[in-house]
């Protein structure tokens, strides 16, 4: 449809004057800086960080082969969503679409930013209901958010189903890829040149092993990028944070190694819970956790946790009635967890 970002920014964001530094306005070499009251005294991290993180995006533009132009980092995906809503969506009079069961984060940064989050069930296989989708949206849905793979199903959205959304609708479409280094599915990122509505998220905090420095990653066309830009926090991503995803990065076997290592121990704890009589259903994973369906699993979480194990209990949510989702852990943890199963 005719989508036009203009008309889709919120007024106040549209003429927002945003924060500039001085350090900003200075693209030489200085040693001398006199301008932000820091202490002078070098201890490391007496210095504000780099507000657009230039040394951490160019590692992360090469590992993922997209201009630096087309991505920011948040603090954090969550923080990427959460200014996704603040850009896009006005308080009260809009509301965005989400379809559960999905990672409940969209919800809640929905009802912290006021903004009404209209629910479109998967259907029962998890697919996508896109029929649905469109028929929801109204002139003040401002944003789609898929999950692909999906938290907790683990199943991925097919490219086919995000291009109907993508051509069928004019608000902006936020492909979640928090999973998606775990996948073999095709990452949405290869639509980004194609279409101006398309926002694709992932993050440093699952399959590169960093969830404690707080780095989300989010590509789009230079256009988004930039209202980005000038919404977030000028520091988001603290002096630390940038410096040690930068060396974990470029410690390039530690990533492909440990990859391998979980995708192998996936199909470890499959094959034994396959075995396992109380199990009624292991759904497909393209992800780092399982989606496990049990006779009773309020009562077996219980257990788990009375042995040490915290699984994740999913059975509250639409469509994952007796379901635990299960982390992917070490050889050690996967082998005590399926133990600890025959035990019970
Ligand atoms: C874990 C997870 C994230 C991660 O968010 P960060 O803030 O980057 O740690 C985002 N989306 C989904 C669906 C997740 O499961």
């Amino acid at each position: 449809m005719n989508f036009e970002l203009n008309k889709i920014i919120r007024n106040n964001i549209q003429k927002l004057q945003p924060y500039s530094s001085a350090r900003e306005d200075f693209t030489g070499k200085s040693d001398i800086f006199l301008d932000a009251n820091e202490n002078p005294f070098n201890n490391g991290i007496n210095r504000y960080p780099d507000p657009f993180q230039s040394e951490l995006k160019k590692q992360i533009s090469e590992i993922k082969n997209i201009e630096t132009e087309k991505i920011f980092l948040g603090n954090g995906s969550d923080e990427v969503l959460d200014l996704a809503m603040r850009i896009f969506c006005e308080p009260i009079t809009d509301n965005i679409i989400i379809c559960p069961p999905t990672y409940g984060m969209y919800k809640v940064l929905a009802d912290i930013n006021n903004i009404d989050a209209k629910e479109v069930l998967l259907n029962s296989d998890f697919s996508l209901n896109t029929e649905n989708i469109v028929k929801t949206c109204n002139r003040n849905t401002k944003m789609i958010i898929l999950c692909s793979p999906n938290n907790p199903t683990g199943n991925s959205i097919p490219k086919k189903d995000i291009e109907f959304l993508l051509n069928s609708t004019s608000s902006i479409v936020l492909v979640d890829e928090a999973y998606i280094d775990f996948s073999d599915k095709e990452s949405a990122v290869n639509l980004i040149d194609k279409y101006p509505n398309l926002i694709v998220s992932q993050t440093l905090s699952k399959a590169y092993g960093m969830a404690g420095l707080r780095v989300g990653l989010a590509f789009a066309q230079r256009s988004i990028v930039d209202v980005f830009n000038k919404v977030k926090p000028p520091y988001n991503i603290n002096t630390l944070s940038q410096e040690k995803a930068l060396e974990t990065l470029l410690q390039e076997g530690n990533y492909t190694e440990k990859l391998t290592k979980i995708k192998q121990q996936k199909q470890v704890l499959i094959n034994a819970l396959e075995n396992i009589s109380f199990i009624k259903n292991i759904y497909p994973s393209d992800a780092n956790f399982l989606l496990v369906k049990f006779e009773n699993a309020k009562k077996l979480y219980s257990y788990l946790l009375k042995q040490g194990i915290v699984v994740r209990d999913r059975s509250n949510q639409p469509l994952c009635e007796e379901c635990l989702r299960i982390t992917v852990g070490t050889e050690r943890e996967n082998k005590i967890l399926i133990e600890k199963l025959k035990e019970y």
